[in-house]
């Protein structure tokens, strides 16, 4: 379909300003690209919901290696990633590499994380085993049933709220133009996409148009069924708390366990807030917060962390995490000329928001992308990839 003739021209636009469009634009112009972000509330996002723990090692699962060198590749980044954002922006991101504790409740629990130490070993990772007399020395606050735990200290965490505010004053000192209004659609013309209308009716033109609007990625009017990602939203419902003074330390690394096969986490900021998390639900674009999942997250910490119920309870929310259908994201150009994706970053976007950012300001440049990052190209899920044979 033909756009309206565009009032607005750049060589990049980037639809959807979360974390990951963020850093694909603030990457872009620092390359010399001009860039536009169009959403109406950029820094929004699963970001204001996420826990924001960079945890390569404590999230592997089994089939989900190639993820993993990604993940280690973003985590090694972080340090360096951290400290340019915050020179050039002022903006304190709450980097804590204060590493991850996750323990077992019980025997089942326990064979599960013995199964995951020694994956992580397979893998060449590092964590170590400790009796749960030993997860209490570390950690005093944690129940007196832990029956064991692995030790990551590789494992850390950033306050993605900061990191998101940080990321748009990045991209204005980088001269990004932001649209804050949504995109009502891509435009394509002669079968190149060549940019968006906006739901004001304004035509936004660009050399290269990069998708990344986080679960909402697959419903953008205009792009053809054939590019559109495959990508859906994962609710999740997160709690957050605060320490009072009187009781800190109350945690000094992030504890986590699989309570009744329900994953939960406690992520303490140096701030005071502790973040408790999350549910996992395939219900949609619902961000209700129910009182079922408040409950299931207050039982399960507090079956983990018994004095968690003493503490205010200041903020309850749902987000929505893009899920694709391997768990990982989507990065590079798609099989419409002038289209990239960037999404699907799942229940990682946080920590992949470094080496997503460089992987796509690189083929933004040369048109392919870095090594680490071919496997996840788009193409996967085409139709032909699809049904490609082994030989
Ligand atoms: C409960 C929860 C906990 C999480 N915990 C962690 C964690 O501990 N560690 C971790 O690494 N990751 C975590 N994540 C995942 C992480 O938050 C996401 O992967 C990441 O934020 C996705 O970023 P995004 O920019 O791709 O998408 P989003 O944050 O969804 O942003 C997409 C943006 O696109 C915009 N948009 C969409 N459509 C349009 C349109 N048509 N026009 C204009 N704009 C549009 C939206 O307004 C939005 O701002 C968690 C997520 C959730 C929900």
């Amino acid at each position: 379909m033909s756009s309206p003739p565009s009032t607005h021209t750049s060589d990049v636009l980037v639809i959807g300003g979360g974390i990951i469009g963020l850093v694909t634009a603030w990457r872009a112009a620092q390359r010399g690209f001009a860039t536009a972000v169009v959403d109406p509330e950029p820094g929004g996002g699963a970001a204001q919901v996420a826990a924001g723990m960079l945890a390569a090692v404590t999230e592997l699962h089994y089939g989900e290696q190639m993820l993993l060198a990604l993940n280690l590749a973003s985590a090694r980044r972080y340090p360096d990633f951290a400290a340019e954002l915050t020179d050039l922006t002022g903006h304190d991101l709450g980097y804590r590499r204060c590493g991850t504790l996750a323990v077992a409740l019980d025997a089942d629990d326990r064979a599960h994380l013995r199964e995951l130490h020694a994956l992580q070993q397979q893998s060449g990772l590092k964590s170590e085993w400790l009796s749960g007399r030993e997860c209490r020395r570390l950690e005093p606050m944690l129940a007196p049933g832990v029956r064991g735990g692995l030790r990551v200290d590789g494992d850390h965490q950033i306050d993605p709220r900061r990191l998101a505010a940080a990321l748009v004053a990045a991209c204005e000192r980088a001269g990004v133009v932001f649209h804050r209004v949504r995109a009502e659609r891509l435009t394509v013309e002669r079968d190149r996409a060549t940019g968006a209308v906006t739901a004001d009716g304004t035509a936004l033109g660009a050399g290269q148009v990069v998708l990344a609007g986080g679960s909402l990625s697959g419903r953008l009017a205009g792009v053809p069924d054939d590019v559109l990602p495959p990508v859906r939203p994962v609710k999740g419902q997160v709690l957050r708390l605060t320490v009072p003074k009187r009781y800190a330390p109350f945690l000094s690394r992030t504890v986590r366990a699989v309570v009744r096969g329900s994953s939960v986490y406690l992520v303490p900021r140096l701030s005071g807030e502790l973040v408790v998390g999350a549910t996992s639900e395939e219900l949609g674009w619902d961000t209700t917060v129910t009182a079922g999942g408040v409950y299931e997250l207050l039982r399960d910490a507090h079956e983990l962390v018994p004095g968690i119920t003493e503490l205010p309870l200041t903020e309850t929310r749902a987000g929505l995490r893009p899920g694709s259908p391997d768990n990982a994201p989507l990065l590079g150009p798609t099989e419409l000329p002038g289209l990239l994706l960037a999404t699907g970053h799942y229940r990682n976007g946080v920590l992949l928001t470094p080496v997503t950012g460089d992987a796509m300001a690189h083929v933004l440049a040369t048109g392919g992308l870095p090594e680490e990052a071919r496997p996840f190209t788009p193409r996967r899920f085409t139709a032909d990839a699809l049904t490609e044979q082994p030989a």
